[in-house]
């Protein structure tokens, strides 16, 4: 097992077929800057590729491209947004499970998890990976937290909610044991040097630095 892990997330690819949030056309990106991503996956078992939103492009765009180049990758999914237009349906998510695809949870309403009720919380990390585990046939315990917005109480919600592996947006290499792992997220503006860069693992020192007090922060944020 490598001692590092590269972790990228894709959200959208080509041109968006739903009314995309604000801001939210910075994390796409187009077909050709996917497929520069893939390319440089290729052969390197230290890179996961992650995909968040469930967006149509998952299946539609990725998932051939990912075939192609005989890669595998975890898809996060909405509960609650499921066979909405522009995101997967029912019939979407069992096509990437059969194609030798994982699905995880991206919880149910696409909501800030540092700004929810309990009882949207157990709708958002209890009752997703439930409905999510229906349709994979066997108990989903690995989750993408949406927008990245993670505390203290976040976090201890998700262990009580049993899961096993939390997908963060922190950026960064990651150990490919940890229980939290940082991805990379691709945005509008990546180009082939930073498909060097990131797949080289090599930010700066100063960069490696500001990452690891941002990380410390966000966990230990929240306290009474
Ligand atoms: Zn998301």
């Amino acid at each position: 097992m490598p001692t590092s892990v590269v972790n990228i997330n894709v959200h959208g690819i080509g041109s968006a077929t739903r009314t995309l949030d604000p801001g939210e056309e910075q994390v796409w990106v187009s077909v050709e800057q996917f497929e520069q991503v893939l390319d440089a996956a290729v052969g390197r078992d230290d890179v996961r590729i992650t995909f968040d939103d469930g967006n149509a492009s998952d299946l539609e765009i990725g998932l051939p491209r990912l075939l192609e180049r005989g890669l595998k990758a975890h898809f996060f999914v909405l509960a609650g947004e499921f066979g909405v237009p522009g995101r997967l349906d029912r019939d979407g998510v069992r096509e990437l499970l059969e194609a030798g695809m994982s699905v995880g949870s991206h919880g149910w309403a696409h909501r800030d998890w540092r700004r929810i009720t309990d009882a949207e919380a157990e709708q958002e990390m209890v009752d997703a990976p439930r409905v999510i585990g229906e349709l994979t046939g066997k108990p989903v315990t690995t989750v993408a937290i949406p927008f990245g917005s993670y505390d203290r109480i976040v976090l201890n919600r998700l262990r009580k909610a049993g899961m096993r592996l939390v997908y963060t947006s922190d950026g960064g290499k990651a150990r490919p044991d940890d229980w939290l792992q940082a991805r990379y997220s691709l945005h509008r503006d990546i180009d082939a040097e930073w498909v060097r860069t990131t797949f080289a693992g090599k930010a700066s020192p100063a960069v490696q630095a500001r990452r690891i007090v941002a990380r410390r922060v966000k966990r230990l944020r929240g306290a009474p």
